[in-house]
This record gives structure tokens, C-alpha cells and sequence, in this order.
């Protein structure tokens, strides 16, 4: 089983944010803790242990860690934790400091996620972030932690980047941060951004090429993609990640959010008042069944993320028209499994919106 819990709070807004996140105003924080409190303490269905814990959402490191460790405690209290299991810290550089790194270590975590997105001064300053040199400085505070599993975010096609400085910088970081072994690398999305971005930003051809050149820089240098937009040295994917792709139960705490166990999703009202009346009152999630066809749909979807698909599933699938993208090299059957090729990748949604019957 895996938990989620959502930290909804920012020093900052970057200008591009998509998520529901609020500023660091001390009464919210303390409300949203004592709820999210109650609805751990609340939950009461069936559970096998924890495997994996993510912090995550907005900056989970804005808020004072006591927060956080009481977390911990509370789920430590209420659920059985695995042995080897992944407990997850996301931050911005911004946080990194000594003390904080010895706080989180001895506090069980084990996993650190850190937004970077990119190491130009121009961009940042766009997006609202911090520097390069904070970032810099804080990453060595990072290598000489006694963290080895971290993972490090990066935002492609961001305003005033050149042609081939996003590779450049990824080269940079995992030649100087070798204690880099996971790096996500995520397309800045279409709909959230300033539309004068488009003005500031590499054309699409420019950003094509230079996307395939990441990814065969990070293939060469042993980082697998083992999900569209997460790469890993082996044996440091990201479980979290992985146990929610392969479908299995989770529980998710906070507004908006849901949980899945035994076929069924439980969901949160995504109401901050309304979340906050169920919980005071303990009243049971809003509960929907999932039917065979629509489990079936979901792995389809998680399984072409981690770019395959099982064969008990091609009988859901459009046969003619997978045989038009093999033909045209956009996908291919390897091991009894539907792949998609590495010159595809950025066209995934468009494949899998023709194929599925
Ligand atoms: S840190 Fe993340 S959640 Fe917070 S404002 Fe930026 S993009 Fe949004």
C-alpha cells in the first residue's frame, strides 16, 4: 500500500503552476494539518503496510517540519510500515540547508525529490524561482548528505533557453552530482503558462531535437526510462511511482483527493469547506465501484506510461491501427508486449487516443 499525503503550500506561485496551492499563512497551515490529522485518524478501511510515503504537492518543505514528523508518527501509529519501505521529501533548493538534511534524515525519510527545473538565471527569474547559485550551493549540501536516493525535477521548454542549454545543463549537473541517480523530465504543459512565453521560447523543431538528444544522453549514461517522463539508474525507479502505475491499492489523505483499494475508489471533496464538515463529522468518502472495463481502460493507460503493454490487453485495442503505427515505426511488439518507439514518445496521447477501441 502506498500513501499520499498533499502539503498544498508555497513561498511562492511560479507562474506556470497547475496545482491547487496557497500561501504559507500560519492559521491555514494549522487548520489544514488538524484536518489532515483527522482524516488519517479516521481511515479505517482494510489495509495491508505501508510500501511507500510521498510528500508532495506544493512544497512540503515550506511548512515547519513538525508538521511533517507528526505525520510520520500518526502513520506510523495507524499503519504498519515495510521494511525497506520509500518515504518521500519534495523540495525546492531553496530548502536544502545542513540542518534540515540531518532533521529529514533522522526523521525517516529516505527519498529526496527536489524541483530544479532549470540553471538559467533569466528563466528562473520568469518562473519565479530561486537563482542558480542558491541551487548550486544547495545541491553541494545535498552531495555531501548522507541521502543516496535522489531524484531531481526538470522543466523542458521553458522561456530564454537557447538551443541545446537544457542539455547542457542536465550534462552538467549529473557529471558534477554523480548522488543523482533518478531525474524527471517533464514538458512544460500548453494550457498554464503565459501566452507571451511563446514569443521567448525555442521553436517546436529546435525543442524536438533537442528532447531526443536528452533522451539519448540520458539512455547512454545508464539512466532507463522506465516511464515516460521519469528516468532511473537501476534499482533507484521510484517505487511510489511505480506501485500507483501497476495498479495497485493507495490511499491518498487531503482535499480532492482519492483513494483506491479493492476495486473501489473513495473520493475527497475538493470543497475546503465541505472536506472539512466530512471529516469533523467522520462521514464515509464517496465511494465508486470500478467496473471490469473500466480497471482494464486504467492499466492500459499506466501501462503504456511505463511504455508497454501486456497481450491479454491487444484485444482491447484497435488491431488495424496498431498494424498503421508499426508500419510507420511508432510502435513495435517486443516480447509480447506493445512498446512504443523512442521517436514516438512525445506523441504517446495521440497513439493511445487512435488505438483504444
Ligand atoms: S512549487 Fe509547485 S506547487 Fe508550488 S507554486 Fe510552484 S509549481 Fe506550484
Amino acid at each position: 500500500m502506498q500513501a499520499y499525503i498533499h502539503v498544498p503550500f508555497c513561498s511562492s506561485r511560479c507562474k506556470y503552476c497547475r496545482f491547487a496551492s496557497s500561501n504559507l499563512d500560519t492559521r491555514n497551515i494549522k487548520v489544514y494539518f488538524k484536518y489532515l490529522e483527522r482524516e488519517i485518524n479516521n481511515f479505517n478501511l482494510k489495509t495491508e503496510k505501508l510500501n511507500t510515503i510521498y510528500f508532495g504537492w506544493g512544497t512540503p518543505t515550506s511548512v515547519d517540519f513538525s508538521y511533517i514528523k507528526n505525520i510520520l508518527v500518526l502513520l506510523k501509529n495507524k499503519f504498519w510500515f515495510s521494511k525497506n519501505i520509500e518515504i518521500t521529501l519534495e523540495t525546492t533548493p531553496q530548502n536544502i540547508t545542513e540542518n534540515n538534511l540531518i532533521l529529514w534524515q533522522k526523521s525517516w525519510i529516505n527519498r529526496i525529490s527536489m524541483w530544479l527545473q532549470s540553471l538559467n538565471n533569466n528563466t528562473l527569474k520568469e518562473i519565479w524561482r530561486e537563482n542558480k547559485e542558491v541551487i548550486l550551493n544547495n545541491l553541494n549540501l545535498l552531495k555531501k548528505s548522507k541521502f543516496k536516493n535522489i531524484n531531481i525535477d526538470f522543466i523542458l521548454w521553458l522561456p530564454h533557453e537557447k538551443p541545446w542549454e537544457k542539455l547542457n545543463q542536465i550534462k552538467f549537473i549529473l557529471k558534477n552530482y554523480k548522488k543523482i541517480k533518478h531525474i524527471s523530465v517533464y514538458m512544460l504543459e500548453n494550457y498554464n503558462y503565459p501566452k507571451s512565453w511563446d514569443n521567448i521560447r525555442l521553436s517546436e523543431d529546435d525543442f524536438n531535437s533537442e528532447y531526443n538528444e536528452i533522451n539519448l544522453y540520458l539512455k547512454q549514461n545508464d539512466f532507463d526510462r522506465y516511464e515516460l517522463s521519469n528516468f532511473a539508474i537501476k534499482n533507484y525507479e521510484c517505487k511510489h511511482n511505480i506501485w500507483y502505475w501497476e495498479h495497485k491499492n493507495y490511499i491518498w489523505f487531503w482535499l480532492g483527493s482519492h483513494s483506491f483499494i479493492d476495486n473501489t475508489r473513495f473520493n475527497n471533496s475538493d470543497n475546503f469547506k465541505e472536506y472539512y464538515q466530512n471529516i469533523s463529522e467522520n462521514l464515509e468518502k464517496n465511494k465508486e465501484f470500478l467496473t471490469k472495463n473500466n480497471i482494464i481502460l486504467e492499466k492500459i493507460l499506466f501501462q503504456i506510461r511505463g511504455n508497454w503493454i501486456e497481450k491479454k490487453y491487444f484485444k482491447y485495442l484497435d488491431e488495424e491501427k496498431i498494424d498503421n503505427f508499426i508500419k510507420l515505426n511508432m510502435l513495435k511488439i517486443s516480447r509480447n508486449k506493445l512498446k512504443i518507439t523512442e521517436k514516438s514518445f512525445s506523441l504517446v496521447d495521440y497513439i493511445l487516443w487512435e488505438i483504444i477501441l
